[in-house]
């Protein structure tokens, strides 16, 4: 595997680490392996102590859409209409309200709003679910960065005005910062232009990282959508002065592209490298055995498995009748963050040997203090990974001053605003415009294409 060659590599990370079956006969639609999906229960499992820890409920919508609501906010369906799929039979019948699968639940889940607030003592609403949604992608597919059935969080809420719902995309991003900060992932928060914000969108703060390849890829995105929803969909409040108002609404939403972003940040030539906080096996346990010492190691390996264990560690003790060599490049392959070995020589000295994932750094640890030596060990590896990710993104933005000769990177510029010039950078670049900074960044300078002078940087990138 060589990550130089990034699309490739990726694919033969994922296959290597065994993450998710390609072979199903859905192109966009893959399986996933348990391995795949521990770690996606896992990554879920960060999010949902942060939501439930912030207020929010967790519910589950149904699947299916009526096409009379799903049509109801005209700005949304013309951002969807042409990836959403149909079910249009039930048996041998056509359905006389042909329902659509979801691609998202704002259509889903806003009629019932409707009928569940009712006063001001009702907001905010805060709910959240962890579900599939579906898109039918046209571009080419690829696992867990550009699939048709999408593994999809999506939390949605009602608030009495538009300052309450901003408070609520603030409090979105400090939930972010915290569930980035235990994957070890970087990223930019970019408001995005006019033209490109979330169909039906009073703005949209949208999540990128950047990619080994210098394309960006987005891992979600808040809106705030003030009432364009709630009118339609006729969510209103009696407020304490007896008068009905619309409500305020926020989403943000989040997707399986967390794990395709761990594979490609953190991945190195031996494969994916996986963040403590989110490996099924945070340390897996290699006995080396000597001829006739056999028994001894074993018993050790044993040992250290359960008090590991006991300790609240994900540990996998690998007895397999197999070479430690070939045991190593497996457990690499899957990114497990530390291996332990044990043998004869590490009993006698009371130690127990280790090699880090990340750096492929060795050193040995006092046997009697092994769940403290791993604990440590994992702080350091998460603090060390999140570094160098950080470092690479940093890196990964230059300042452009004209639009000629552009790098494989994100690049940034003076922007006076005006749709005319976003527009006339994309055509040129044939870049996409990410947006400008969220909350805001200093800058002065002039627009890139107009000349004005500017106090606005804007981002942009090839995307994945
Ligand atoms: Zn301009």
């Amino acid at each position: 595997m060589d990550k130089k060659d990034y699309a490739e590599w990726y694919l033969e990370a994922v296959e290597a680490a065994g993450l998710s079956d390609k072979r199903y006969p859905i192109k966009g639609m893959n399986v996933w392996t348990p391995y795949g999906w521990k770690i996606m229960s896992l990554i879920d499992a960060g999010t949902r102590a942060e939501m439930d820890a912030t207020g929010h409920d967790e519910v589950r919508f149904p699947l299916l859409i009526p096409e009379t609501e799903f049509k109801k906010e005209a700005d949304h369906i013309k951002g969807f209409d042409s990836e959403v799929y149909w079910v249009t039979h039930a048996g041998e019948n056509e359905l006389d309200v042909r329902l659509v699968v979801r691609p998202t639940s704002e259509t889903a889940m806003y009629p019932m709003f409707s009928l569940w607030v009712r006063s001001h003592q009702d907001l905010p609403l805060k709910v959240y679910q962890i579900v599939n949604t579906f898109r039918y992608e046209t571009k080419q597919t690829r696992p867990f960065i550009r699939v048709r059935e999408i593994h999809f969080f999506e939390a949605h809420t009602c608030h009495a005005d538009e300052e309450d719902a901003q408070r609520q995309i603030e409090e979105d991003l400090g939930i972010l910062e915290r569930v980035m900060r235990r994957l070890c992932l970087p990223y930019h928060l970019l408001k995005r232009t006019d033209w490109d914000k979330f169909p039906g969108a009073h703005y949209t703060v949208g999540i990128d990282t950047v990619m080994p390849n210098g394309r960006t890829l987005q891992l979600g995105s808040v809106h705030h959508y003030r009432d364009n929803f709630s009118i339609p969909y006729d969510i209103t409040y009696e407020g304490a002065d007896g008068k009905h108002r619309h409500v305020h609404q926020t989403t943000y939403g989040m997707s399986e592209r967390l794990l395709g972003a761990i594979v490609s940040v953190h991945g190195d030539d031996s494969g994916i490298v996986l963040p403590p906080a989110v490996a099924p096996f945070q340390a897996v346990i290699v006995p080396i055995p000597k001829k006739g010492g056999a028994d001894e190691v074993m018993d050790a390996a044993l040992g250290l498995e359960a008090v590991l264990r006991e300790a609240g560690i994900r540990v996998k003790l690998d007895a397999r009748d197999e070479r430690p060599g070939n045991k190593y490049y497996y457990w690499e392959a899957r990114g497990v963050p530390i291996r332990l070995e044990i043998g004869a020589r590490d009993i006698e000295n009371g130690v127990v040997t280790f090699a880090r994932r990340d750096t492929g750094e060795k050193g040995t640890m006092a046997a009697d203090s092994v769940v403290g030596g791993v604990e440590l060990l994992m702080e350091a590896i998460s603090e060390s990974m999140r570094e160098k990710a950080w470092e690479f993104q940093r890196a990964s933005v230059v300042d452009i001053a004209d639009m000629g000769d552009l790098p494989e990177s994100i690049v940034r510029f003076g922007w006076c605003g005006s749709e005319g010039c976003g527009l006339e950078f994309e055509e040129t670049t044939e870049l996409k415009m990410l947006g400008t900074p969220y909350p805001g960044e200093e800058y002065d300078g002039k627009c890139l294409v107009c000349g004005k002078p500017t106090k606005t940087a804007a981002y942009a990138a090839r995307t994945m």
